[in-house]
């Protein structure tokens, strides 16, 4: 083993800009693998991370945390992956050891194992990236808008060699948090009406996951009309625009209000609403990441009818048990992962890909190495 070079998509300081740039890639250390990557959506959250509306702890940081790719070394320790295996890079990764994650409540792990995870910072302190020789830290542990990366053994979930890498990049964080927000947060019934507030990229994935959980009615709302023609191919029943009387045009379809209401795009204001469209005991669930310290207004009282305000970090998923359902939804032909990627592009087009963050109509851009 030794150090690789690889093109990344470099943040190099709140408020700069990103640039294509040229890392090294150290070896992984102990219980680390590095993987050669094929594929990486480009995501609202890499957005927010450029404006600044993400919180970042360590800067430069490598862009990118929806990739999948192949392994291509692995550090002392790691013996159940090999070089050669296929695999989908996870956000989030409990820790496993602390009293949530004890409890068999892993998807509420928050411990500083975890954190320390995410901001891209290996076990023993140190990153795996650098930047002009100085430590560079990847996005959400992964930094994917790279050739190559290094991330810890729990981030690279396995998969089926003979999966679409391109496809399943998108598994990571888009489609898991969608259907995470389904199956884990609101948990839709059979037979249900469910209500998804923005079709991009993640309302997409809410849309099929509300379909292979059996709702009968899914009302898709979005601005732009592209997006409502693709809900419908995921499996929205109906449709409304944005800027109409969104509560007035539910009632006509369904008088009593929705089972389940998913606000997917982030935004405090659309809460309320969202929330007042449910019917007694249905749940409202926060998908969209909303701006830290904003605050909401509602008329508490609506809660006392046994409505549920529910949070939902990245679906509340576990991602080794989640891809795996993800792909037996995908072999029984109920996960669409080919129709949510608009496009393809390579690594030197990212920045149109960025450009298009929120205003295209397509659900994905996928940058493929
Ligand atoms: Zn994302
Ligand atoms: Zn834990």
């Amino acid at each position: 083993m030794s150090t690789v070079k690889a093109r990344a998509l470099v943040l190099e300081e709140p408020g700069s800009k990103p640039v294509l740039a040229e890392i090294d890639v150290l070896d992984p250390g102990p219980g680390e693998v590095r993987i050669k990557i094929a594929a990486s959506g480009v995501c609202g959250t890499d957005g927010h991370a450029i404006e600044g509306t993400h919180p970042l702890a360590r800067w430069p940081v490598v862009l990118g945390h929806e990739g999948a790719g192949v392994v291509e070394s692995v550090g002392e320790g790691v013996t159940d992956i090999g070089v050669g295996d296929h695999v989908v890079c996870a956000l989030a990764v409990p820790c496993g050891t602390c009293r949530q994650c004890r409890r068999g409540l892993a998807e509420h792990c928050n411990s500083p194992a975890r954190r320390q995870a995410m901001s891209g910072v290996m076990a023993d302190g140190g990153s795996r990236l650098r930047h002009g020789g100085e430590p560079a830290y990847p996005f959400f542990g992964v930094g994917t808008l790279a050739e190559y990366t290094t991330v810890r053994r729990q981030q690279a979930i396995p998969i089926d060699p003979a999966l679409p890498l391109d496809e399943f990049c998108l598994a990571g964080c888009g489609v898991i948090t969608g259907y995470g927000a389904v199956l884990n947060v609101a948990q839709v019934r059979p037979g249900d009406t469910v209500v998804v507030v923005g079709a991009g990229g993640v309302g997409a994935n809410v849309i099929q996951a509300a379909r292979a959980a059996g709702a009968s009615t899914i009302v898709a709302v979005d601005g732009i009309p592209e997006k409502l023609d693709l809900a419908r191919t995921f499996g929205a029943t109906h449709t409304i625009e944005a800027s109409r009387d969104v509560a007035a045009e539910l009632r006509a379809i369904e008088p009593d209000g929705a089972d389940a209401v998913f606000e997917v795009v982030g935004k405090p204001e659309l809460l309320s609403m969202c929330l007042s469209l449910t019917r007694v005991g249905g749940a409202c669930v926060m998908v969209g990441i909303p701006p830290m310290g904003a605050q909401v207004t509602f008329d508490a009282f609506t809660l006392n009818a046994n409505r549920r305000l529910l949070g939902c970090r990245g679906g509340a998923v576990v991602p080794t048990r989640d891809i795996d359902r993800l792909v037996s939804l995908y072999r029984g032909g109920a996960l669409n992962l080919a129709g949510l990627i608009g496009r393809r592009l390579g690594l030197d087009d990212v920045f149109e890909a960025l450009d298009q963050l929120g205003r295209s109509a397509f659900a994905r851009s996928v940058v493929v190495f």
